[in-house]
């Protein structure tokens, strides 16, 4: 998987991406990192890429042709690809569409800052729209981060244990059960004795009605969607009239 970023900040994209988890998958090849400063696309003395919006008002606006010419030399070098404008209008952003976007070998993502980009910039370039959630940030390098950490860990080899991605919350439309590390006993609280059993059926189903449990306390909208046997069902209608009660 390679991440294009049209930014006007690329150090911060270099910096989060080449830490832990990501900063390994780039070294190992996985997946690859190329910030492009929109501003070495501008064509003035001081390289200014903004300027104030028509028809008044607060703030400056991203202007049109740097982000154009921006967008025309990655395609150049590496072959068209879905844009993705980070916005707060945009759909919000979910572990669903994660799984769709790390299908693709070439992800070009746009982020805006001050009060936004020129509109007719976007109507040329931009495919989807993605937000990551209902609040204003200052600039859109944050939600793109968001964005690649979490699709970079879909791609093959990145996870160490690739299982855990399949187990994780919302996978299945569940939240993931609770997890325990050593010691056993700490503050007087024991780790489930499930856990030191050994048996593989039993954990299984352990894992399975924490995670119920959990997404019926905590994210009760999810369960509309997931797939639950009888069973599983009457546990999570007790939990949510336990909730009511
Ligand atoms: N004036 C814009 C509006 O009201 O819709 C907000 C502009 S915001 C201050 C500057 C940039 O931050 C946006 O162009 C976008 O790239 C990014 N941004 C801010 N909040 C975001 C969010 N919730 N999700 C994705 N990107 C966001």
């Amino acid at each position: 998987m390679n991440f294009h970023v049209m930014t006007l900040f690329p150090e911060m994209i270099e910096q989060a991406m080449s830490v832990s988890i990501t900063g390994r998958a780039m070294k190992a090849g996985h997946i690859s990192v190329n910030a492009v400063n929109i501003r070495d696309y501008a064509q003035n003395k001081h390289n200014r890429v903004d300027d104030y919006p028509y028809g008044g008002g607060a703030g400056m606006v991203m202007q049109a042709a740097p982000v154009y010419r921006c967008y025309e030399d990655i395609v150049k070098k590496n072959g068209a690809a879905r844009v993705v404008y980070l916005s707060p209008q945009g759909k919000v952003f979910s572990q669903e569409m994660a799984q769709e976007y790390a299908k693709e070998d070439n992800l070009i993502f746009l982020c805006g800052h001050y009060e936004g980009i020129d509109e007719r910039v976007l109507e040329e370039i931009v495919t989807d729209y993605v937000s990551i959630g209902d609040y204003v940030l200052t600039g859109g390098e944050l939600p793109a981060l968001v964005m690649m950490d979490t699709i970079a860990r879909l791609v093959p080899g990145v996870l160490n244990n690739e299982v855990s991605a399949q187990t994780e919350s919302f996978s299945e439309h569940l939240l993931e059960y609770p997890q325990y590390t050593r010691p056993e006993e700490w503050h007087g609280k024991k780790v489930p004795p499930v856990l030191l059993s050994g048996n593989h059926k039993l954990l299984k189903e352990w894992y399975r009605e924490q995670s119920v449990i959990r997404t019926a306390k905590n994210r009760p909208d999810l369960l509309e969607k997931a797939e639950l046997t009888e069973k599983e069902r009457h546990l999570a209608e007790q939990i949510l009239q336990q909730k009511t009660e």
